[in-house]
């Protein structure tokens, strides 16, 4: 296969699989909508032209076998996902998927046949859904999809669990599927990096060292309600100068980091009785990311003092309360190197980088050995209609990951 016709499929497939969108501005295909259900079909068809023996598990992901040469070796493991944010681009997961169906072809054309089995998985719904749970294939896939998650409401009261069911998907038999989990030789995803970080340093490759973990910050600042007219500046004991303080703590936070931490707030709702009365409650979401573990506690630990300190000096008292969203979750060093290996042995260059963003690769990377490749982002843009990956980059991906794959199979015991 020359990297010219691998360019060309590559970009066909990607203009064929946005053709399938929701409408509006970029590409919209939602976990659950019609353009999303329809192109996942067009997916089974491209993995069985492709050669490989595919199915949907009792979860919704549809997974693509191309047989390796020993029966007994187990499997090499690649995918990602297919669904968008609402006016998403064409690029995220999607990158992930095609890829290593492109790969299957390589491999198949040049009659190298893998002694493991080589499985390619488009996992269900890995953008947040309308129940805020992100990953939902791909939690399932390993086993660890709960009752308690399917029990999660949309904004009209149906759970998840009810949502699936009348979308063809027995809720039950998603609790189960992870009982069909082989634990894999190792998971390798190909995905765009969604960040400047590989174009600005004009790198090819991005050999991820790790998927942050999120810590998630619900602060309440309880003051005085007053007379916004007659109370005189210093008796005042306003919540939302307290609130605005912080947010700037939270930020300072982040540019602190020695450990690519990264801090927003996101929310500050106040709740003032008009515009004549000092704020008297005030409620702020925040959160911090970073893939060292001991950053992230220490992080916590200062910005909790710091945020009731600076309350206090407004004469507002702060409630903080944090919780663990995903913790940082490190890739597999081995299948760093093999990276690294492969994308040098390719003329390319590479950067050892974290991902700021979650993948479901955090959820394989708890059952089996997982890594991850980057490729650059234009601009840096993801989540957005203009996000964008170069074709060069995109071949340089899928050559890295086909090396990675065949160096994995011709080490492993
Ligand atoms: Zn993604």
């Amino acid at each position: 296969m020359t990297s010219t016709g691998a360019a060309q499929r590559l970009q066909e497939d990607l203009l064929e699989l946005a053709t399938y969108s929701q409408g509006g501005p970029g590409t919209s295909r939602r976990l659950f909508s019609t353009a999303y259900r329809d192109s996942r079909e067009w997916v089974r068809r491209s993995m069985l032209d492709a050669g490989l023996t595919v199915d949907y598990d009792g979860a919704g992901n549809i997974v693509g076998v191309l047989e390796g040469a020993n029966p007994n070796a187990g499997a090499l493991m690649t995918g990602s996902h297919t669904d968008t944010v609402d006016g998403g681009g064409d690029f995220d997961g999607v990158v992930g998927v095609l890829g290593a169906i492109e790969v299957a072809r390589q491999l198949r054309e040049e009659g190298r046949r893998l002694a493991h089995d080589l499985v390619i998985v488009d996992f269900l719904g890995e953008e947040s859904n309308d129940h805020g749970l992100t990953c939902l294939g791909s939690r399932a896939f390993v086993g660890d999809l709960t009752a308690n998650d399917l029990e999660r409401l949309d904004a009209t009261g149906e759970t998840l669990g009810e949502r699936c069911r009348s979308n063809g998907l027995d809720p039950s038999t998603m609790l189960t599927a992870g009982r069909r989990f082989r634990r894999p030789r190792a998971y390798v995803e190909l995905h765009i990096e969604q960040g400047p970080v590989l174009e600005e340093r004009q790198s090819d490759i991005g050999v991820v060292t790790g998927i942050v973990g999120i810590q998630r910050l619900l602060a309440t600042f309880t003051g005085r309600a007053d007379h916004a007219g007659t109370t005189p500046m210093a008796r005042r004991r306003d919540a939302l100068v307290a609130a605005a303080s912080a947010v700037l703590a939270v930020r300072q936070t982040g540019c602190d980091s020695h450990e690519q931490g990264v801090t927003t707030t996101s929310e500050i709702a106040g709740y003032t009785s008009g515009p004549n009365v000092v704020p008297q409650r005030t409620r702020l979401l925040a959160e911090m990311r970073s893939i060292s573990p001991v950053w992230l506690s220490e992080a916590e630990r200062r910005l909790t003092q710091e945020i009731i300190d600076l309350a206090a000096t407004y004469g507002v008292h702060a409630e903080l309360e944090w919780i663990a969203d995903n913790e940082p979750r490190p890739m597999d060093t081995s299948i760093q190197r093999r990276i690294a290996g492969a994308s040098e042995a390719l003329g390319l260059t590479w950067e050892a980088i974290p991902s700021g963003a979650t993948h479901d690769a955090v959820h394989l990377a708890r059952k089996c050995p997982t890594a991850m490749v980057f490729v650059p982002s234009v601009g840096g843009r993801s989540h957005c209609p203009e996000e964008s990956t170069a074709t060069d980059d995109l071949v340089n991906g899928v050559d890295v990951l086909r090396e990675t794959l065949v160096n994995l199979d011709s080490t492993s015991s």
